[in-house]
């Protein structure tokens, strides 16, 4: 029912006005996301926003309240009961707990859905999956034999192995150590891209979704927030949310006079809001420069130190900031290296504006 010039068939993947209800609960209302070929789409937002209910719309494995899925040019779900189950649909899933099947080895688990191939290069290709996932020693293996972790990477390759249009993941990294994970995140964002799959991952770890993503659309509440690439969501954040999701931020509320926002820690140019109205500023650790006092820092703020610790790339400080009226308030910054005032110890304050962001805020206080 697509016209010409809108063919669904430039998607792998379009989720058309979806919603999902669950008796009176809304959990997914109104999502329309397309993914391209090759593009990795991250559905990042926290615990019980929907994303998991999101990714099973896609693979077939709960209906839709509304709306419709192409994968490709195939309308898979639609409002008039079309329903394609998941193995009809040419999609690839995997998901946490995803199961493998125990009597197989670890091999045959992997050419299990290949169909097209020859046996022998049914092989060949199980174990190329298999060895970019650092898991070739494994391949003669039974599944209860293996780790968490194994097995999930067993799982990955399992759903990449018959070269589906889309894949689906929703947590796939989640059992695996921190070294290990950053490890197999490359080796499957490599192997995502060689074999131009599109991908919706789902996953409420920001630095996951940043490394992975060529666009994110952060959840919340049943909605999306935002699409874009992670470097949209991080600069151009659209609300507080978007802040707040990618870590902790120094909060502020201030009143524009003059058209700035006078803080313990500057004057903030708030040109583009209306005089009087109340701001909420949210300032990134990282956007908070701290400098010994002896030098020379044109504009900066006095303030002191109240702790310092050392996280290893990087150094955290809580300051004491005070303006010239006696205002004052606490800070968190996050500077490069080692960098660790004495507690006391006077120090100037900066703000890189790049990483401070204001919003109207709606309430009155
Ligand atoms: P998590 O990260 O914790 O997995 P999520 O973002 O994936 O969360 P969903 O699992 O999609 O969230 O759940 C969204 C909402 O829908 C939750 O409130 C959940 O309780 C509810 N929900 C999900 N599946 C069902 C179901 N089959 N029946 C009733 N409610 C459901």
């Amino acid at each position: 029912s697509l016209a010409i010039g809108e063919d669904s068939a430039d998607f792998a993947l379009m989720l058309d006005r979806v919603h999902c209800h669950f008796g009176r609960h809304k959990a997914v209302t109104d999502i329309s996301l397309e993914i391209k070929a090759g593009e990795v789409v991250c559905l990042l937002g926290p615990s019980g926003c929907g994303k998991t209910t999101l990714l099973r719309i896609a693979a077939g494995l709960q209906k839709p309240s509304e709306g419709r899925v192409y994968v490709g040019r195939d309308l898979v779900s639609a409002p008039n009961g079309t329903h394609w189950p998941p193995e009809k649909r040419n999609v690839g899933v995997a998901f946490q707990e995803s199961a493998l099947f125990p009597h197989l080895t670890v091999l045959e688990n992997v050419c299990f859905g290949i169909s097209v191939l020859s046996k022998s290069k049914r092989k060949s290709h199980a174990l190329d999956l298999l060895s970019r996932l650092g898991m070739a020693s494994c391949a003669e293996a039974y599944p209860h034999t293996l780790s968490g972790g194994q097995q999930q990477r067993v799982a990955l390759a399992r759903a990449l192995a018959p070269s589906p249009q889309v894949m689906l993941l929703d947590e796939p990294f989640s059992s695996l150590d921190a070294r290990l994970r950053d490890q197999i995140r490359d080796d499957t964002l490599h192997v995502l891209k060689e074999l131009n799959t599109a991908t919706l991952l789902v996953t409420h770890d920001p630095e996951e979704a940043m490394f992975m993503a060529d666009r994110i659309a952060l959840m919340r509440e049943g909605h999306i927030v935002q699409t874009g690439t992670p470097t949209d969501l991080y600069c151009s954040p659209v609300d507080p949310f978007v802040v707040n999701f990618f870590g902790q931020v120094n909060k502020h509320i201030g009143v524009v006079r003059d058209g700035v926002v006078r803080t313990p820690f500057g004057q903030l140019d708030a040109r583009n809001f209306s005089e009087g109205s109340i701001l909420r500023v949210l300032i990134r650790p990282e956007a908070v420069k701290v400098t010994p006092l002896t030098d020379k820092v044109h504009n900066a703020q006095s303030s002191h130190i109240l702790m310092s610790r050392l996280l290893g790339a990087s150094s955290l400080l809580h300051v004491c900031a005070h303006d010239a009226d006696g205002q004052e308030a606490h800070l968190h910054a996050r500077v490069p290296g080692v960098f660790l005032p004495e507690e006391g110890q006077p120090v100037s304050l900066s703000l890189d504006m790049s990483q401070v962001f204001l919003f109207q805020q709606r309430n009155k206080l």
